[in-house]
């Protein structure tokens, strides 16, 4: 049977009969590619914690009539810091998740994904990464090599430049932020406008927007100057992150205030619909986030 090397991030799995599991790999080599581990079930066999998800294992594949078969693992990395802490873990899982979903446009870079997911995961295990942030990053990082990142400068509608004065709207479906006299010039305030606390996530407005002579209602999220702010930087630390292929080793991120956090909140909503509504489905592990 032919085999083939392959270097990998498990962002999957699910079981295969008595005690096989079919493995997602995410690989330098060749992006994604499913394989099954045997005996990975089994209590105590060796390939069972190199089988875990977001473990990091040097394989050696045989080729299968459907799916290749793992005939050797070494571990390179296990991230064990992030099993004892939940709410890292599924962080960790949820990169995993968005791998998966965005994982044929990832296969022509797959090297310098798999890189970026090593070094994203790594970052997760250290204390003082604050995992919403980094989670952010790892979003923007995402769209950017997908290009599909939103538009955070300028209005999507006048194109001039955005300011913390100016910011009005998140329109998921145009990809950007509309500017306060473009919503004021075509927007229809919904009923809450005005009631709304001034940091925090506000509710959804409807917007009709007059696109090429024809309006149609779009649906847009207030941003606040703060999770404008924290979007904008969040782009450019991603950006940093690709530009260096990994975090600078003496970064420290500083603990964020309350009104800092839900902000966070917010920012963090506004990329998650947008990631699930670019990949067509629900993010499983955001549910979990949101129960912790
Ligand atoms: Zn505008």
């Amino acid at each position: 049977m032919p085999t083939y090397p392959l270097t990998a991030i498990n962002v999957g799995s699910f079981a295969l009969g008595e005690a096989d599991k079919v493995i997602t790999l995410f690989s330098k080599e060749r992006g994604i590619v499913k394989a099954v581990a045997k005996g990975a079930r089994k209590p105590g066999a060796k390939i069972s914690g190199k089988s875990e998800l977001l473990c990091v294992n040097k394989l050696l594949l045989a080729k299968g009539k459907s799916l290749d078969i793992i005939t050797q693992a070494e571990s390179l990395e296990t991230f064990s810091a992030l099993r004892v802490d939940l709410e890292r873990l599924t962080f960790g899982l949820y990169f995993a998740e968005l791998t998966r979903a965005f994982s044929t446009a990832l296969e022509e870079d797959c090297a310098f994904f798999y890189e970026l997911l090593f070094a994203f995961l790594a970052r997760l295990t250290q204390p003082d990464s604050i995992p919403g942030l980094l989670a952010m990053e790892f979003e923007l990082a995402l769209l950017q090599l997908l290009g599909l990142r939103p538009q955070l400068e300028v209005c999507i509608l006048c194109r001039q430049p955005l300011t913390e004065y100016s910011i009005s709207v998140f329109v998921k479906d145009m990809g950007g932020i509309c500017c306060q006299s473009c919503a004021d010039r075509h927007g229809r305030r919904g009923p809450n406008y005005g009631q709304i606390r001034e940091y925090g996530p506000r509710p959804e407005r409807s917007l009709t927007l007059d696109q090429e002579g024809e309006d149609y209602p779009l649906s847009g999220t207030y941003i606040t100057p703060l999770v404008w702010k924290l979007l904008v930087l969040a782009c450019a630390r991603a950006d940093r992150v690709l530009a260096e292929g990994g975090f600078p080793e003496a970064e420290r991120a500083k603990k964020p205030s309350e009104i800092q956090k839900s902000a966070l909140k917010a920012a963090r909503k506004i990329l998650e619909r947008y990631l699930e509504d670019k990949a067509g489905k629900r993010m499983k592990s955001l549910d979990l986030l949101e129960s912790l």
